[in-house]
Order: C-alpha cells, then sequence, then structure tokens
C-alpha cells in the first residue's frame, strides 16, 4: 500500500493534524512525528526511541495522547515521536540533538520522555528547541519516573477497580509485564496496599513464584544484575509464559500488543490495569471483557505520567502532581466503570465515548478548526 494511502486510512474526525517523517541525511537519523490534535492546546506526547517503532504504531500512540490528555484535563492535545534506533548502540545524544533541531519548527509538539528514552534525552531537546517535558530536577523538572508517577496512577485506578470486580486487595496476587519506570514502582505502590507480587518479567524471561516475590530484593537483582530472571527463590520462564499465569491483578507494563486475538485467550485474571500504552488490541480486550475480566484502559489509567509533565510545565509542584493524579484516576474510573455498569457497554467503548466528546468540545471553540 502507498505511504499516503496508510496514513490518510486511520484519519477521522479528530486527526492526525500532521504526520511528519524525517531524515537526516549525514546521521541517517530516521523519525516519525504525529500531532493528532491540538484543540486543547500543544500536543504533549513522548518521544520513543525502538529499532521496531512504526508510524501506524506511533499514529495508534498520539491518539491514545489525546485521549488521555483530554480526559485528564489538561490543556493540552495528543502527539507521539518514534526515532527508529537502538538507544543500547547508538550515540544517543548526538541522536537526539539531531531530532530535536528537526522539530524545532514543529512548535505544537511538546516532548516527553517514552520507552528507550530519559530526561537526559528531554534535557537535551530542551537545550536545542526550548520545548520538553520530564526535564531533570536540576532544569526545573519533576522526576516523573524516580518518584513512579505513572505507577502511582495504576496503584490508584486498582484501587477503584477493585469494587467493581470486586475483589480484596490484601492477599490479592498481582503480575506485572515488563519491570521498568512502570512496572518496578507499580510493584511497590501496590505491595503497600497489600497486593503479593507473584510475577514478573523483563525482555529476558519470567520469575515466578506462587508463594510471592519479595519486591525490594527483585528491584536490586534488577539493577544489578540487568534482568528479573537473577532472582533466586522463583522459577524462570519465558517472557511470553507470565500471561498465562492465573493472578487477581494483571499489569502489563511493557510494549504495544502483548495481547492480541490469537492469545487473548490464556490470559487467566480477573482485573487488568494497563500500565503501558495500546499494551491489549481493541477486540482482544472485547473478548477478555466478555469472559468477564475487567480491563481498565491505558488512557485512563496510566496518566499519572502526563498529568505530572503538565504539572511540571505550568510551574506546579510534586505534591500538587501527585494529588492531581489521584483525583483525575479516581474520578476517571468511577465514571468509565459506572458507565459500564449502566449502559451495559465495554470499558474502552464507554472512555472513547467520553474522551471523544470532550475533543470534540473543545475543537468548537477553536476558530480556526
Ligand atoms: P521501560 O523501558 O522503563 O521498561 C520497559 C520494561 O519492559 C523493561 O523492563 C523491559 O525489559 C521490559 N520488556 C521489554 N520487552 C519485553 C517483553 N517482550 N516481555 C516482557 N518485558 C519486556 O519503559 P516504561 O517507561 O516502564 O514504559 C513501559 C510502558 O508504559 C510503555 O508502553 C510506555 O509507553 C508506557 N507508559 C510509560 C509511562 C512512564 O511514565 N514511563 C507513562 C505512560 C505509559
Amino acid at each position: 500500500m502507498d505511504i499516503t494511502e496508510n496514513v490518510f486510512k486511520l484519519a477521522d474526525e479528530i486527526g492526525p493534524e500532521r504526520v511528519v517523517f524525517l531524515y537526516e541525511p549525514r546521521t541517517q537519523m530516521k523519525a516519525i512525528v504525529v500531532v493528532d490534535n491540538v484543540a486543547a492546546g500543544p500536543a504533549i506526547g513522548g518521544v520513543r526511541m525502538a529499532p521496531d517503532v512504526t508510524a501506524t504504531e506511533v499514529r495508534r500512540l498520539a491518539r491514545a495522547m489525546t485521549y488521555k490528555n483530554v480526559m485528564a484535563g489538561l490543556p493540552h492535545g495528543g502527539g507521539k515521536s518514534g526515532i527508529i534506533a537502538d538507544p543500547k548502540t547508538v550515540n544517543k545524544e548526538h541522536v537526539i540533538r539531531t531530532f530535536a533541531r528537526a522539530i524545532k519548527s514543529l512548535e505544537e509538539y511538546i516532548p516527553g520522555p517514552d520507552m528507550g528514552t530519559d530526561e537526559s534525552d528531554m534535557a537535551y531537546i530542551y537545550d536545542e528547541t526550548s520545548r520538553a517535558v520530564g526535564l531533570p530536577l536540576e532544569l526545573g523538572g519533576i522526576p516523573l519516573d524516580e518518584i513512579g508517577a505513572t505507577a502511582y496512577g495504576v496503584a490508584v485506578c486498582t484501587e477503584v477497580a477493585k469494587d467493581y470486580v470486586p475483589l480484596d486487595m490484601n492477599g490479592a496476587s498481582l503480575t506485572i509485564e515488563g519491570f521498568g519506570n512502570v512496572g518496578r514502582p507499580t510493584a511497590r505502590f501496590l505491595a503497600e496496599r497489600g497486593v503479593k507480587l507473584i510475577a514478573t518479567s523483563d525482555s529476558k524471561g519470567t520469575i515466578y513464584n506462587p508463594a510471592g516475590l519479595n519486591v525490594e530484593e527483585l528491584i536490586r537483582i534488577k539493577d544489578t544484575t540487568g534482568s528479573v530472571i537473577n532472582y533466586k527463590d522463583g522459577q524462570v520462564l519465558k517472557s511470553t509464559d507470565l500471561l498465562m499465569i492465573k493472578t487477581d491483578i494483571f499489569v502489563p507494563a511493557a510494549r504495544p500488543d502483548v495481547v492480541t486475538d490469537a492469545n487473548a485467550d490464556v490470559v487467566d485474571a480477573k482485573l487488568i490495569i494497563e500500565g503501558a500504552n495500546i499494551p491489549i488490541s481493541e477486540t482482544a480486550e472485547r473478548m477478555l471483557h466478555e469472559r468477564g475480566i475487567l480491563v481498565i484502559p491505558d488512557f485512563v489509567a496510566n496518566a499519572g505520567g502526563v498529568i505530572t509533565a503538565s504539572v511540571e510545565y505550568h510551574g506546579g509542584t510534586e505534591t500538587q502532581a501527585f494529588e492531581r493524579i489521584k483525583s483525575t484516576i479516581t474520578r476517571n474510573t468511577k465514571e468509565i466503570l459506572d458507565a459500564v455498569k449502566n449502559e451495559k457497554t465495554y470499558p474502552r467503548e464507554a472512555a472513547v465515548r467520553i474522551a471523544k466528546q470532550r475533543v470534540l468540545r473543545a475543537m468548537k471553540y477553536r476558530e480556526w478548526m
């Protein structure tokens, strides 16, 4: 299919407003930027760096950001970018600065950190463009990964959603796919609420112990050896085996599309909180719903990071960010789950309907649109 056809195939009444392909011939830096919608304000969205990131993925993630930002009541639209490179093998500062110079004129896009990028990368982008969120402390940033902003929101969301299952948090089992910036603090925040982590994974494999894993020890092992599979007191399985483990709560916190129609039937959980972006395909979410598994969509559950980024951008503090995460995610989770109960719909359908109405209302205020 022609590239133009592919890009416009997914366009609708909301966006995307701009799809930009970047190529810098000297360094061969390749990137995609999608600005989905800016009716509420300049688009905030992460910069993903991965060798296999695609335009379709960036496009879907940009839409998720439009919905996430509008649901969180932020004065920002949604966007996303993907740099096609392996962060482990390239000269990252050089690639990031090249990317930043290429997006300097794209003023309606404010970059933030995502998989493969961090606060230092945002500092380089800020240095080149004077626009970035998720900055280091020294530049006035709130270190959102260090404080576990997204994970805190995931924990808040779990606390609200558990009443709709219903589920007792105390002693409930938990599996987490991916033990990175979202996965690790999610394990911590949920452990504080009495939940028992029984399995987690990274790109090297899964560690499983039905009697429970010690979260602090696991974090130490991941930090010192590079993988959770080096934790001693547990069974080592393949990364993909995590999905099949029977659990009360499952938090996907790694790559997109880990659950699709092809494997949705093996998932054995009562409640799924989407810590990652687009971890479950829409049809798989419906299949899970039909099997009585409650799935809270990404743009509702994992908004903690972007709420913090927006608080930072507008000069607020860490305390204000935590308060806003709690109030926003509590309200949104309840609103969506009440709609599911009363209207016999499923969570993503309810969430998309509410988010879309808000974007369309924001668009009405903008004469140029
Ligand atoms: P990260 O790079 O810190 O961690 C990702 C983890 O996933 C790592 O432990 C990695 O080993 C693991 N992983 C990679 N491939 C895997 C595989 N095939 N199986 C199992 N584990 C695998 O990234 P992150 O910041 O924690 O982000 C994770 C997800 O959450 C992404 O989808 C991201 O877009 C989303 N998200 C992150 C934030 C944030 O604040 N960091 C906010 C919202 C959404």
